[in-house]
């Protein structure tokens, strides 16, 4: 099951390779004990990867994870050793093939279809197959899927349950289309990054004083969006809104996000409570799997736009959402469905449905993953960076090998081949569950 790399860094003549073995850690950080992360559903997470790597015989690897948030990382690490037999011993040339063929194991899916810890799973191997892939070819991950060709591209994705929304056909166009550009928006991505906003001033469990420090800070960091965690109680929400204001200014956008607090008519009279703040979107207002409920949101409380997608478990879920008129922005997350190809077929039904994408960052390793995607809907699919923002959290980042680097409130275009998602090697010891450094003596 060897394959030919046609596209080695070196030039090289081509030669052959295989996935010989597959690593995993469970990587866990105490960052429940300063309450960051805390929002009205996760009051005391720590952050989390289901860790993996990848390694060839000529000496090459890639990295990957998923995301969770303390217990049970070990069950999504399990998970991911589940699909070993799929990956050992072969050459991972053809991503498209592979992706399907991991989604499609009819035993494994049984514990789905395409959700929940096994989806997360494939998204680790995937995202890992994705970062081998990218340091073979001797470039970041945006720069070589936006130099893919449309019909390369298009082999990427399973439209499998998309066609009524998104046919392959409609896809191509879409892509076809975004190739007028695509150089000098490489050229802007390089030169100018990527707008990114930043959640850190507005974690439930910081007081008022460290609410209005963070929310100067990020106006003087150039900053041109936060957002604030909302739903615990609406009295505090009123405050903290007005405390944000007032260092901030009347037009600044603000987001809040719920994170699923929400049952649907409270979602409604809540934001309308919270309206006179003029919320730039409402995020997570209730239940990622209810659509309707969404829809029902967002007639509710229009004009304030509604967000989610962070815990949207799959692009079935995104397309009825998009069908049903639910979505002002669109929030994919790097390590949620089923990878990278997933995310691709996602990005081309928000282009689609002409929803802008904002992705879901943070957490651990997140941004570091998917300012990649972000770009590539940029280059290669939206062609647009107009009302479209990354999250962005400054914690954590040290562990990586190749960190996000933010400038003036923009990502920069990252430069080394992959796709980010090395950790440093003393990180994962020492943060390993539960025999790492930081956890003997918890
Ligand atoms: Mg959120």
């Amino acid at each position: 099951m060897t394959g030919e790399v046609t596209e080695a860094a070196n030039g090289a003549a081509a030669r052959t390779y295989r996935i010989v073995e597959m690593e995993t850690h469970d990587v866990r950080f105490p960052t429940s004990r300063e309450l960051d992360g805390s929002d009205a559903m996760n009051p005391d997470p720590d952050y989390s990867a289901a860790y993996v790597v990848l390694k060839t015989d000529d000496g090459f690897s890639g990295h990957g994870f998923a995301f969770t948030i303390g217990r049970g990382n070990d069950v999504q690490t399990g998970a991911i050793t589940a699909l070993r037999p799929h990956v050992i011993g072969r050459d991972a040339e053809d991503l498209g093939a592979l992706y399907k063929e991991m989604v499609n194991d009819s035993q494994l899916r049984w514990l789905g279809p395409e959700k929940g810890v096994m989806h997360m799973a494939i998204s680790a191997v995937v995202n890992a197959l994705w970062d081998l892939k990218a340091r073979r070819a001797g470039k970041p991950l945006w720069l070589l899927l936006s130099e893919m060709t449309p019909e390369e591209i298009v082999d990427l994705v399973d439209f499998r349950y998309l066609s009524d929304a998104l046919t392959p056909e409609q896809a191509l166009q879409i892509l076809r289309q975004a190739e007028d550009g695509k150089a000098e928006r490489i050229e802007t991505l390089r030169r100018e990054g990527f707008p990114a906003y930043t959640t850190s001033p507005g974690w439930l469990g910081y007081d008022d004083d460290k609410l209005r420090r963070l929310c100067k800070e990020a106006l003087d960091q150039g900053f041109g969006q936060i957002k604030l965690k909302v739903g615990a109680d609406l009295a505090d929400d009123v405050r903290r809104f007005r405390v944000a204001r007032e260092v901030c200014g009347p037009d600044y956008p603000i987001a809040i996000d719920a994170n699923q607090r929400w049952d649907v008519d409270s979602a409604i009279a809540w934001v309308r409570a919270l309206g006179e703040f003029n919320p730039h979107w409402v995020e997570e207002p209730t239940s990622p799997d209810d659509v309707l409920g969404h829809a029902a949101i967002a007639e509710g409380i229009r004009p304030i736009p509604v967000a989610t997608g962070e815990h949207v478990q799959n692009r079935i879920v995104f397309k009825q959402l998009l069908q049903a008129g639910a979505l002002s922005y669109l929030q994919i997350d790097a390590a949620r469905v089923g990878g990278v190809n997933e995310n691709i077929a996602i990005l081309l039904l928000a282009a689609r449905f002409g929803v802008p994408v904002c992705p879901h960052a943070g957490g651990v390793g997140l941004c570091e993953l998917v300012q990649h995607l972000s770009m590539f809907d940029y280059v290669a699919i939206s062609g647009s960076m107009e009302n479209r923002v990354i999250e962005y959290v400054d914690h954590l980042h040290e562990h990586f090998t190749d960190p996000v680097v933010i400038d003036n409130g923009r990502y920069r275009a990252p430069s080394a081949p992959g796709f980010s998602a090395e950790m440093r090697p003393e990180s994962i010891a020492a943060h390993r569950f539960p025999d790492g450094e930081v956890w003997k003596d918890a």
